[in-house]
C-alpha cells in the first residue's frame, strides 16, 4: 500500500496549540512581523466550559494593544467584587476598584470569542497563519535541536520547519513529553465539577464562593446563568456517581438552597464535567529550538481562576525577549532560558499560594460540617481597604507583564518607558486611603 506523502511547510516560529498562550503569542508574533504558523486540533474554538475570566492585567495588554474597547463590545459580564458565603456569615473578599489599570473588573467573555478575537487580530498580518485540525504527533528533530513538529490532518501529515517550536498545547502537552522535559508535581486534594445552572433576578448578582455543610461550591455570575464550579475530593466522581444523581442534585441544595426549583436541569451526569485538578512546573522549559509556556510549562489550579491569565503574560513576555531577535533568526538557548527566568517566579508564587489555599482552606472544608470564617477573613467585613490585596493577587498577579514587542505596521516608541521607577511599581494601591 502506497503511503500519503507528507506535505512539508518552513516557518519562523511554529506554535503547537490555539488556547490562550499560543493565539496571544501568534498575534505579538505576527505583528511584529515574524513569520508564525498556529496548529490547532481541534476544527474551531468552541468547546466546553474552561474557564472564561480574562482579568484586569490581561484586559491591559488588550488595551496596550489598542483593541480593548472592540474587545469589550463583545458580550461579556464584569465582576467588580468577589465574595463568600461561609455558612450563614457573608465575607467580601476582594474589590478590583483600586487596581492600577484601565479595566478595574474581571471580564467574564466565552474563551471561543477571546480567541475568535484574538484569531481575527492576528490574521491581519500576513504573517499570520493558522491551521485548525493539525494535531501535533511528533517533534522533527535536526543536529541535536528541535526543528518543527509533524502534525496530523485531514489532508493527510503535515510537516512544519521551523526556527523556533513552541509547545503552548496545554497541560497535556505531548510537545512536552516528546521533547522529554521533566516536570514537579504538586498534588491537588480536589477535583471540580463544572455545570450551568439558570440564575434568576432574586439569586442576587454576586459572584461567589460558597461553603456549607462540608461542601464548597464556586458561582459565577454569567447574566442568564450560574456557572458553577462543585469541588469534590479528588478521585471521587465515580462514587458520588455511584450514590446517584438524585443524592448529587440533595448536595448542591444544601450549599445553595435558591437552587432547588432548578434541579430538573441536572437530569443526568451528561451536563456535568469533571476537571482533574492539577498543579505541575516544568524543570526546564525549553530545548534547543524548543520553548513550552502556558499550561504547557505549567498547570495550573483553578483556585484564583488565574490559567488563562498566566499563559497570556507567558505569551507577552515570550514576545518581548524573542520577537526581535527572530526577525533576525538569532535566538539562542540564553534567550530561551531568558523566558523561564522572567515567568518563572510569577509561576512559582501562584502555584504556592494555590497550593497554600488547597493545603490550608479547600482541604479543611471538605467534609468538615462545623468549618467557620478564620477570624483573619472577617476583618475583610471590617476593614475594606484588606479586599485589595486579594484583588491585586487575582486580578494583576506577580510581574505582569507589558507589550513590548514591535508592531511592524506601526513601527512607533512602546506606549510605557522602558524601564519603571520604583514609584511605579510599589502597590500603592494597597494602602487604605484613596489617592
Ligand atoms: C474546566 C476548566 C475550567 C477552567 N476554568 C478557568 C477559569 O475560570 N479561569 C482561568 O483562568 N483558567 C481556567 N482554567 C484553566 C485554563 O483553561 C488554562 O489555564 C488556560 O486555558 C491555559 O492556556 P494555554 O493556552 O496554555 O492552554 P490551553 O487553553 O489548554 O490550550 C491548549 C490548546 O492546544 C490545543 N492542543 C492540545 N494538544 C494539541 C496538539 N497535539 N496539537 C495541536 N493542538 C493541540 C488544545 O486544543 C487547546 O486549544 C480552566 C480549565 C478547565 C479545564
Amino acid at each position: 500500500m502506497a503511503l500519503a506523502p507528507v506535505a512539508s511547510i518552513t516557518t519562523r516560529c511554529c506554535i503547537a496549540g490555539g488556547g490562550p498562550a499560543g493565539m496571544m503569542l501568534g498575534f505579538l508574533l505576527a505583528r511584529a512581523g515574524v513569520d508564525v504558523v498556529v496548529l490547532e486540533k481541534h476544527a474551531d474554538f468552541l468547546r466546553d466550559f474552561r474557564g472564561d475570566t480574562v482579568h484586569p492585567s490581561t484586559l491591559e495588554v488588550m488595551h496596550e494593544l489598542g483593541v480593548l474597547e472592540e474587545f469589550l463590545k463583545l458580550p461579556h459580564d464584569e465582576v467588580r467584587e468577589l465574595g463568600g458565603q461561609i455558612g450563614d456569615e457573608f465575607v467580601q473578599l476582594a474589590d478590583f476598584s483600586h487596581l492600577p489599570t484601565v479595566s478595574k473588573f474581571i471580564a467574564l467573555v466565552p474563551q471561543w470569542d477571546f480567541l475568535d478575537f484574538l484569531a481575527d487580530h492576528a490574521r491581519v498580518y500576513p504573517t499570520f497563519k493558522l491551521i485548525m485540525q493539525a494535531e501535533v504527533v511528533d517533534l522533527l528533530e535536526s543536529e541535536g535541536r528541535v526543528a518543527g513538529v509533524r502534525a496530523e490532518t485531514p489532508d493527510g501529515e503535515l510537516d512544519v520547519r521551523a526556527d523556533l517550536t513552541i509547545g503552548a498545547d496545554g497541560r497535556g502537552s505531548i510537545v512536552r513529553d516528546k521533547a522529554g522535559l521533566a516536570a514537579q508535581e504538586f498534588g491537588a486534594p480536589m477535583d471540580v465539577l463544572w455545570f450551568r445552572l439558570s440564575r434568576k433576578p432574586s439569586d442576587g448578582e454576586q459572584t461567589l464562593g460558597r461553603i456549607k455543610a462540608g461542601k464548597m461550591m464556586v458561582m459565577l455570575n454569567r447574566g442568564q446563568y450560574w456557572q458553577c464550579g462543585y469541588l469534590i475530593r479528588k478521585g471521587e466522581f465515580e462514587n458520588i456517581k455511584a450514590r446517584g444523581i438524585e443524592q448529587f442534585r440533595a448536595d448542591i441544595v444544601s450549599v445553595v438552597p435558591f437552587s432547588g426549583d432548578r434541579m430538573h436541569e441536572l437530569p443526568d451526569w451528561e451536563p456535568i464535567k469533571l476537571l482533574t485538578v492539577r498543579i505541575d512546573r516544568l524543570l526546564k522549559w525549553f530545548r534547543p529550538g524548543l520553548l513550552c509556556i502556558g499550561d504547557a510549562a505549567h498547570a495550573m489550579s483553578p483556585i484564583g481562576g488565574v490559567g488563562i491569565n498566566l499563559a497570556i503574560q507567558d505569551a507577552v513576555a515570550t514576545a518581548n525577549i524573542l520577537a526581535e531577535r527572530l526577525t533576525r533568526n538569532t535566538v539562542g538557548l540564553a534567550d530561551l532560558e531568558r523566558v523561564q527566568l522572567r515567568r518563572d517566579f510569577p509561576t512559582r508564587m501562584t502555584q504556592e499560594l494555590q497550593v497554600f489555599m488547597q493545603n490550608n482552606v479547600i482541604d479543611r472544608v471538605l467534609g468538615n460540617t462545623d468549618f467557620r470564617a478564620p477570624w483573619p477573613l472577617k476583618l475583610f467585613n471590617r476593614w475594606p481597604f484588606l479586599r485589595r490585596i486579594p484583588a491585586r493577587l487575582v486580578g494583576v498577579g506577580f510581574r505582569p507583564e507589558h507589550v513590548r514587542s514591535p508592531d511592524s505596521a506601526r513601527p512607533r516608541p512602546p506606549s510605557r518607558p522602558e524601564h519603571f521607577s520604583l514609584w511605579d511599581v510599589l502597590p500603592w494601591d494597597l494602602l487604605p486611603w484613596r489617592w
